[in-house]
């Protein structure tokens, strides 16, 4: 599924004044053009960036803020402060802005002109204390907003940039993001659980339940010839075992897989749902829990969550859309089983069989066994190693007061030795800061087992994502120490008892 970038904008909006004159107001129109072009044309960014002019009174600010938050296209502001913007023309025009924005502090010339500096340099040259100015009435209005400082032209400050551009289509994929569920949660499990109702509120997103019925109306629907195409496109894109080829024992176990995977894309094209969960304690009218399917559906840039975990399933329909175009795949993921040798521990990442091969290393391997619990028939899934590098695992729980998101960097490496047993996709990772603190820490926050895992993004775009979402937000990273993250979670507690309330 493609997500339409090309259609994207952000908008990029100049602050200043009359008391400049028109001279100097028509030059910050140049210039923010220029900035606006080089951006373009760097290609750094994966959406058009659309120049608007100078924006020097309150109305002229509130109209662009009305205009922005009404165009379907644009999913975001890049703001700057050329000269000096007095703020208080500022305030109506954020209060009426429902899309994300950043402040680039930037100014239009890198260096001094040293043998030329006089006052009309300094008077066009005003970032420095403009942009201070402007990010007063931020800070005074609690407004959640990136802060990128630096050169417009250097590669640091355009890749900060992109990123949030990156950072706020995902919030504009959020907006109304529709979830199917398949059955409910894992029954008597506690951390897939969560308010519907507040992740509506506070990330847009529409979860709805429907019943396994439901999809067996259109596997029921699907046609051998369809099935057919579809093997064929397997054929292309994996090595298929011996048993899993037409006439042999397990032929007829991935053509079933075929059908849910045909079935559910009509289902989810159907009713425009972005991510859905599967339950195995919920697949009455099914032979097989969906693996194949689901990993496929997953590679087609659905979300997926298992086990009825609508949270990770939806949050990984984002991390996928944020990463659109950008090396690196994401997928559902659990912490599945230790390696605990002393001094080289780490962990091997799985699940039953639902894991995204746009992370897989290597071609995936097509197979079938027995699935050991749920009492169906054997499913087909892909078979594959992760590729290696630097990754995170995202989580997302509900504290009863508020939504928490944790991020864990990870350094994922080769498994030390083969495993030819293990009948699913893996990943073998290393927690950061080591396994002892990293899980700890990820313990004490009460992560869940589920998680998103990517090897796109880094941890600049979902902590942008948090802050928009005004959701709590935790890293463990190579800094992490267990007494300061304790501290942490207090903090934070006592920041949302009085933010939020405790229910
Ligand atoms: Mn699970």
């Amino acid at each position: 599924m493609s997500n339409n970038l090309e259609q994207m904008e952000v908008w990029f909006i100049t602050g200043s004044q009359h008391l400049y004159g028109p001279e100097t107001l028509k030059q910050v129109d140049i210039n923010s053009a220029a900035i606006v072009d080089g951006f373009n044309a760097s290609q750094k960014f994966p959406v058009k960036i659309v120049f608007k002019p100078v924006v020097k009174t309150p109305d002229e600010i509130l109209d662009i803020c009305i205009q922005a938050s009404s165009d379907k296209n644009c999913v975001g502001l890049i703001t700057w402060m050329h000269t000096f913007s007095p703020a208080k023309m500022w305030i109506a025009g954020l209060k009426a802005l429902t899309k994300p924005y950043m402040h680039l502090h930037t100014q239009f010339n890198q260096n001094l002109p040293w043998s030329e500096i006089d006052m009309d340099y300094m008077n066009l040259h005003q970032s420095a204390h403009g942009g201070r100015e402007y990010g007063f009435i931020n800070a005074r209005m609690r407004k959640n907003r990136k802060v990128v400082v630096g050169h417009w032209q250097d590669e640091n400050v355009q890749k900060q940039v992109a990123s949030w551009c990156r950072t706020a289509i995902g919030w504009a994929d959020s907006q109304g993001l529709k979830v199917a569920r398949f059955g409910d949660n894992m029954r008597e499990v506690a951390v897939t659980e969560g308010d519907k109702v507040e992740a509506q509120i506070k990330f847009g997103w529409q979860i709805h339940a429907f019943g396994v019925g439901d999809l067996v109306n259109y596997i029921d629907k699907v046609t051998d010839d369809e099935v057919d195409k579809l093997y064929k496109e397997y054929e292309t894109i994996y090595d298929i075992a011996n048993n899993c080829k037409p006439g042999a024992e397990f032929h007829k176990n991935v053509r079933e897989q075929a059908r849910y995977e045909i079935a559910l894309k009509r289902f989810m094209v159907n009713g425009d749902f972005k991510a859905f969960t599967t339950n195995f304690e919920n697949l009455t009218g099914l032979a097989q829990l969906p693996g194949l399917a689901s990993q496929r559906l997953m590679a087609a840039g659905y979300g997926f969550g298992a086990e009825g975990d609508w949270k990770q399933a939806a949050l990984l329909r984002i991390i996928k859309t944020m990463s659109t175009g950008m090396e690196g795949g994401s997928s559902f993921m659990e912490d599945y089983t230790y390696h605990l040798e002393p001094g080289n521990e780490a962990v091997l990442g799985a699940h039953m069989l639902e894991i995204c091969p746009s992370i897989a290393a290597k071609k995936p391997r097509l197979e079938v066994h027995p699935l050991g619990i749920g009492g169906k028939d054997a499913p087909a899934r892909l078979v594959f190693e992760s590729a290696t590098g630097p990754a995170m695992n995202v989580t997302l729980i509900d504290m009863g007061n508020r939504f928490r998101i944790i991020a864990n960097t990870l350094d994922v490496i080769e498994p030390l030795e083969k495993m030819p047993k293990l009948p699913v996709a893996s990943a073998f990772w290393k927690t950061n800061p080591n396994l002892a603190d990293g899980a700890a820490a990820w313990i004490y926050a009460g992560g869940t087992h589920h998680s998103a895992y990517t090897l796109a993004l880094t941890l600049d775009f979902v902590e942008t994502f948090a802050e928009y979402a005004d959701v709590e937000f935790l890293l463990i990273d190579e800094k992490t120490t267990i007494p300061e993250f304790k501290k942490e979670l207090r903090w934070n507690d006592v920041y949302y008892m009085l933010a939020n309330g405790l229910k």
